[in-house]
């Protein structure tokens, strides 16, 4: 094969415990999908889950034991952390139901939706695209990928948020409006999924904004934290 230019190297995430990479092939995201993080962005009630995308080349692998960087990004004043549950699809399909959800999961893994707030309000405004808002340059840090089957129960997980130690989000994976089996059942409804697919499945109350030179750490029960400084 002959290319125009040097092809790109693929997007892998590492699984955790293993010598495997995941490749990544797309990045979903789940809009306002917990209660209190509906309000504090001025919405209340359940509405049908909705959803944006990142680049796969958006992603910011931060392995087990590492501090990930990520630049303060060009254009904003307002840049925010979004701790969020990130599911793995493993198999693909479309029109999954939620009873078989499960059967799709590879695994899960801890991520950060990280928003130009300023930018996507201004877009929601104007009625424009969030892409400028969220789907910029390395707003998709993430910690490795850990098999589903070495999980025990993540709807009862915890999840958290801290910056320079002090607590900003902290919630609980049971107060997802839209679980991840409901999730993958509406996203499937509008795509065909692919092995390899990520889905930031939505973040908690208390998001709000860090500056260069914080230092993010995240967490959710059985799947390690994620540590992330802005240069
Ligand atoms: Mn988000």
């Amino acid at each position: 094969m002959k290319y125009t230019h040097p092809a790109p190297d693929p997007v892998v995430a590492p699984v955790r415990g293993s010598d495997l990479q995941f490749p990544v092939h797309r990045i979903y995201c789940v809009g306002r999908n917990y209660v209190e993080h509906a309000k504090e962005m001025g919405f209340s009630g359940r509405e049908a889950p909705f959803f944006f995308l990142k680049p796969a080349d958006a992603l910011v692998v931060v392995p087990t034991g590492t501090i990930g960087s990520i630049p303060y990004p060009s254009l904003t004043q307002n840049l925010h952390h979004e701790i969020e549950l990130v599911v793995a699809i493993g198999r693909g399909g479309r029109h999954i139901r939620a009873a078989q959800a499960h059967e799709h999961i590879f695994g899960y893994a801890v991520g950060l939706d990280m928003t130009r707030r300023d930018l996507q309000n201004e877009m929601k405004k104007q009625g424009r695209p969030w892409c400028i808002g969220k789907a910029f340059d390395h707003s998709a840090p993430m910690g490795p990928i850990t098999p589903a089957k070495q999980v025990a129960d993540i709807e009862q997980a915890g999840i958290y948020l801290t910056v320079n130690g002090q607590d900003r989000q902290r919630s609980q994976i049971s107060k997802l409006i839209w679980n991840v089996a409901e999730t993958i059942e509406h996203l499937s409804s509008a795509w065909d999924l692919q092995p390899g697919d990520l889905i930031f499945t939505g973040t908690p109350e208390g998001v709000a904004a860090v500056v260069a030179g914080d230092l993010m750490e995240g967490g959710i029960d059985g799947l390690g934290a994620l540590e992330v400084r802005v240069s």
